[in-house]
């Protein structure tokens, strides 16, 4: 299996990932091992560097990668990741099932990645015929040539504001000429990227922009005039290059006009945000599995770690985190195959991607941090990969839009033109009623929940005072229930879901000091151990370099 927790359930909801299961296989091992040795080997001694300039002060751009990351960039794409849904129709669940796991290794590849497929989707699904036409097929292939993407929309000034766009787009006819500067971009070679931009005459604010796309390169075969002017010395992601990018009369063909660009830039972040849930429910794996490893291996005072109650417990904590993380995550990777077919679907895919992105970033730091203190000393050490993962985890939260952008995100899913709040209390009551009796605790959990969420959405949503003050805090609830009623929805599979289901209502309603369930904390050993089973089954990491 390429994932003992999630293959079952993704086969089922979306059969057509069943013909691409050897494949996911395949993905998962090359990621553990290649991938994760390439990972620890770039973060620390061979980081990206730039040279803007040849010898002769031409510029060039050029980003020096160290050859092993290069090479395992393109291999991600050879292996489809991007391009079998256009190449064979495969669902994007199947893009969003690889992000999963090579983000158990590395956030560094899984970021450009993400950056390749929201441009392959901007001009498959978004841009006029000709575009398509003309630079889609570099984006897709599979044959070791592949372009990549970038996505450059933050400026100085900020990156949430993007109606304060100040970079300007100057018509010339087929083309335009962009000038301004992009202040974070990442993979910041990228053949081809989109940029927000302002047209002369348009508007003040998102309605008045457009959206390019960018060619790192002239058909003369020229370098576009644009400076990448230095590389980001970040705190994580330190394989991934994130320029500042000065656009000097860049040459770009116009993909959107106002008042569309804004709109368009939208749906590529929105493809993106689903990237970034799987990617950070992938942290969450990775973090998992190395302290149950250690957990299991480890001794102290005469017995191994994983033999402490305290151990147990903070090691079930990640894990019902994991599973209700996945199972949001993946509603949104779902949903988005899903609004493809029926444009009627996106205000749930919206509202879902959101809380996904929300949780699962924060859990994923929760369990990267979780696992470091664990392993204890040794684990933030970089000959380790924890210190790697914790550090790189970090970014998740901020980029694709941070928790409060999310939250507002929420809100205006909640107002009556998207009707929002009908759709999340209409799918969590159809999973409450769809309990059987024999789930009773469960369904008495769930359904008290729903009721406590239908209060909390009156009270913040009565007046624009509580909305702006209490939003975040109602994302977080609300991600959380929908996390809990995911899972109870799973917990008619078998008793061990259901026992994870129950963890996790006490993660979310604490009980209590000693009021926990005591079948679930009877049997948390076991639970631990299902994991580690199911891991080892999986050829599980070489975590050594
Ligand atoms: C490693 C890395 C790579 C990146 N790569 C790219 C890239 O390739 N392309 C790109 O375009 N960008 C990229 N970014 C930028 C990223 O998208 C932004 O950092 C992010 O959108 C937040 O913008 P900001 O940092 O300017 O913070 P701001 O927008 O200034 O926000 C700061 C804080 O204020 C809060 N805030 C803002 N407005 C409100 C409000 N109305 N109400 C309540 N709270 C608010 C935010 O939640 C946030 O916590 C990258 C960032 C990093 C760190």
């Amino acid at each position: 299996m390429f994932d003992p927790y999630l293959e079952p359930l993704l086969t089922v909801r979306e059969p057509r990932l069943s013909s691409y299961t050897a494949r996911l296989r395949e993905f998962r091992d090359w990621v553990l091992t290649d991938v994760d040795a390439q990972a620890n080997y770039t973060d620390r001694y061979a980081p990206p560097a730039l040279r803007a300039y040849d010898r002769d002060g031409e510029l060039i751009n050029r980003i020096v990668a160290n050859p092993q990351y290069d090479a395992q960039h393109q291999e991600c794409y050879r292996r489809g990741i991007i391009g079998l849904p256009y190449k064979e129709s495969a669902p994007h669940l199947l893009s969003f099932t690889m992000g999963y796991l090579l983000s158990q290794a590395d956030i560094s590849l899984h970021c450009p990645v993400t950056l390749t497929g929201a441009v392959a989707y901007v001009l498959g699904y978004h841009a006029c015929e000709k575009l398509r036409g003309e630079f889609l097929h570099d984006l897709v292939r599979m044959d070791g040539c592949t372009k990549t993407g970038g996505t450059w929309a933050t400026e100085k000034h900020g990156g949430s504001d993007v109606g304060a766009t100040t970079t300007r787009a100057v018509s010339n006819g087929d083309t335009f000429a962009l000038h301004g500067l992009k202040w974070f971009t990442s993979n910041a070679n990228s053949g081809l990227a989109v940029a927000t931009a302002r047209p002369e005459g348009a508007p003040a604010g998102s309605a008045g922009l457009g959206l390019y796309l960018v060619p790192s390169h002239l058909k003369d075969g020229k370098t576009n005039r644009y400076l990448i002017r230095r590389l980001k010395d970040k705190l994580g992601t330190k394989g991934l290059p994130t320029g500042e990018i000065e656009l000097l009369g860049t040459e770009a063909v116009e993909i959107a006009p106002p008042p569309e660009g804004f709109k368009t830039m939208m749906a590529a972040l929105e493809y993106s945000r689903v990237h970034n849930a799987v990617g950070s429910v992938g942290v969450q794996r990775r973090a998992l599995r190395e302290a149950v490893a250690w957990a299991k291996s480890r001794d102290a005072f005469g017995n191994k770690l994983i033999r402490y109650p305290m151990v147990q417990d903070e090691l079930l904590r990640m894990r019902v985190r994991f599973e209700a993380g996945a199972l949001l995550a993946f509603e949104a990777a779902l949903s988005f195959d899903a609004a493809l077919v029926d444009p009627k679907r996106g205000t749930w895919l919206r509202l879902v991607t959101a809380l996904a992105k929300y949780l699962t970033a924060e859990d994923a730091i929760h369990s990267a941090r979780s696992a470091l203190e664990l392993i204890g000393g040794n684990a933030y050490t970089s000959d380790y990969p924890i210190a790697r993962i914790q550090r790189d985890a970090q970014v998740l939260t901020v980029w694709e839009g941070p928790a409060n952008i999310q939250a507002l995100e929420l809100l205006r899913l909640l107002s009556p033109k998207y009707r929002g709040a009908e759709l999340y209390e209409r799918r969590m009551h159809g999973i409450a009623n769809a309990l059987p009796s024999s789930m009773s605790q469960l369904q008495r959990s769930l359904k008290k929940r729903i009721s406590d969420d239908h209060e909390a959405i009156a009270v913040v949503t009565a007046d624009q005072a509580n909305a702006r003050r209490y939003a975040r805090r109602l994302l977080h609830r609300l991600s959380q229930s929908l996390g809990f009623a995911l899972m109870c929805e799973r917990a008619v599979e078998g008793e061990r879901l259901a026992l994870t289901a129950i963890r996790y209502h006490e993660e979310i309603e604490p009980p209590a000091i000693g009021g926990e369930d005591p079948k679930v904390h009877h049997e948390a050993l076991e639970l631990i151990d299902d994991e580690a089973v199911s891991e080892s089954q999986q050829s599980a990491a070489v975590t050594k370099d």
